[in-house]
């Protein structure tokens, strides 16, 4: 839509008219995605007939917010009958976005007199994502005013009035100044309103927030998707009597959990302090037994990510003895940007160095890690279950089916025959998908490919 500049006039009664918003009374943002309706306006001032005219549309905004995953998709509609509206948005990483007719991701347009910035931050509940978003990037002056940016616009939030600010220019106006005024979550009208140049550009009225299905954004602009999971991501798929696998398709990735009689021994990071958190909690809820050990096949980011998790919970951590400087670092690491459960109570690493081969056995299962030449990181650890004759290989196996492994897969192959390990089964961390690859491959299959 849009209404802007450039359309001709006679599309302008009905172009513009659109009004969003949201509603939500006291928003407690209860896990999964929800849904908020809201009326309201916003003005079109690009194109006035004498000096201070303006339009006015009335909108319907709905908007749905995922807040586990800081995405929401925002629609404004104007316009009744046949000469309906609908203007979306998408919004991801504390920016939004818009998508061609093709469904590819394009640069956001304004929305009569709202820019892109402002409708990133339309709702108290965006606003919250934005700034949440990337807090290394936010500036606190002090308790009244904190410095953020969102699609390309600088803007301060002041917490204590409930609004935020930035600075505008037009080359035909100069400076000026645009505000949106938040309402407080037991305001009894939930308005949100923004002022610019001293005028009420846009206005919206939202409902209250309702639970709604879970939906999916388009691909975005912006590099670096987050990689965040949800509690509904974690499924638990026993591959053979006491051996666990965690497919958390959303970041194509796999974590382990090997069940003993009286601990779990926990394998795989998932990037992050904040999903290793969330993991923890469900694998404990589970089994109804401590972590022991984590291990992880090697030190790239993915797989030693969420290590503080583990070390926060007061679990060994097992990794070769190359790795341990970059274990320590994670550990004592400053985390005040993104706080995690050990930053707000530092604990100390208890570290075991695995050399060759460490074995953890009981009468249920035996688990071998072995530290291998991996052609891909100077040491790396592979997950052998001889009861079941899985063997975990990390991120070493690509194989595509029909087609002979290459570089660090065929290294594989070499390895498993001397180590003398019999395997039914390889099982890989990564990836699950999008490579052409399978990431189960049994017996047969491989040793076709590894020919
Ligand atoms: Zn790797």
């Amino acid at each position: 839509m849009v209404f802007a500049l450039g359309l001709p006039l006679f599309l302008w009664g009905w172009a513009l008219r659109w009004l969003v918003f949201w509603c939500v009374a006291g928003w407690s943002w209860a896990q999964g995605p929800v849904a908020l309706t809201a009326s309201g306006y916003v003005t079109d001032d690009s194109h006035p007939r004498y000096p201070g005219d303006f339009r006015t549309y009335p909108l319907t905004v709905r908007l749905q917010i995922h807040a586990d995953l800081a995405a929401a998709i925002l629609e404004f509609e104007s316009g009744d009958g046949a000469e309906k509206e609908v203007d979306r948005y998408f919004f991801s990483q504390g920016l939004v976005y818009q998508v061609d007719g093709e469904g590819r991701a394009k640069a956001p347009g304004t929305l009569g007199d709202l820019a892109p910035s402002t409708l990133a931050l339309i709702h108290p509940a965006l606003r919250d994502l934005v700034l949440a978003a990337a807090p290394e990037n936010v500036l606190v002056l002090n308790e009244e005013q904190q410095v953020f940016s969102c699609n390309n616009a600088l803007w301060v939030w002041h917490p204590q009035e409930n609004t935020a600010t930035r600075r505008i220019f037009s080359d035909v106006l100069g400076d000026g100044e645009e505000t949106i005024v938040y309402p407080t979550p037991t305001d009894a009208a939930q308005k949100v309103t923004v002022r610019r140049r001293g005028r009420d550009i846009a206005s919206f009225q939202f409902e209250a927030a309702k639970p709604c299905p879970a939906f999916e954004l388009p691909p975005n602009l912006y590099p670096n998707e987050p990689r965040v999971i949800t509690v509904d991501d974690i499924h638990f798929t026993e591959q053979a009597p006491h051996v666990f696998t965690l497919d958390l398709a959303r970041i194509n990735t796999r974590v382990w959990v090997a069940e003993f009689e009286s601990f779990l021994v926990v394998l795989e990071g998932a990037y992050s302090s904040q999903n290793c958190a969330l993991l923890a909690d469900q694998i404990e809820a589970k089994f109804k037994k401590p972590v022991r050990y984590f291990a992880f096949s090697h030190l790239h980011g993915q797989y030693i990510g969420g290590v503080r998790a583990w070390v926060d919970r007061g679990v060994t951590v097992l990794a070769p003895a190359s790795t341990q400087p970059l274990v320590a670092q994670a550990v004592a690491a400053s985390f005040r940007s993104r706080p995690d459960r050990l930053e707000k109570s530092p604990k100390g690493l208890q570290f075991e160095a695995v050399q060759k081969m460490k074995v953890i056995e009981d009468k249920q299962l035996r688990l071998e890690l072995h530290n291998i030449d991996s052609d891909h990181t100077k040491d790396y650890l592979i997950f052998y279950f001889p009861q079941s004759k899985i063997l975990g290989t990390g991120d070493l196996l690509f194989y595509r089916p029909g087609q002979p492994l290459k570089g660090r897969s065929k290294k594989l192959c070499a390895t498993v025959q001397s180590l003398g390990l019999q395997v039914d089964r390889f099982i890989c961390t990564w990836p699950l998908s999008g490579y052409g690859t399978q990431n189960i491959v049994n017996h047969e299959e491989m040793e076709k490919a590894c020919q």
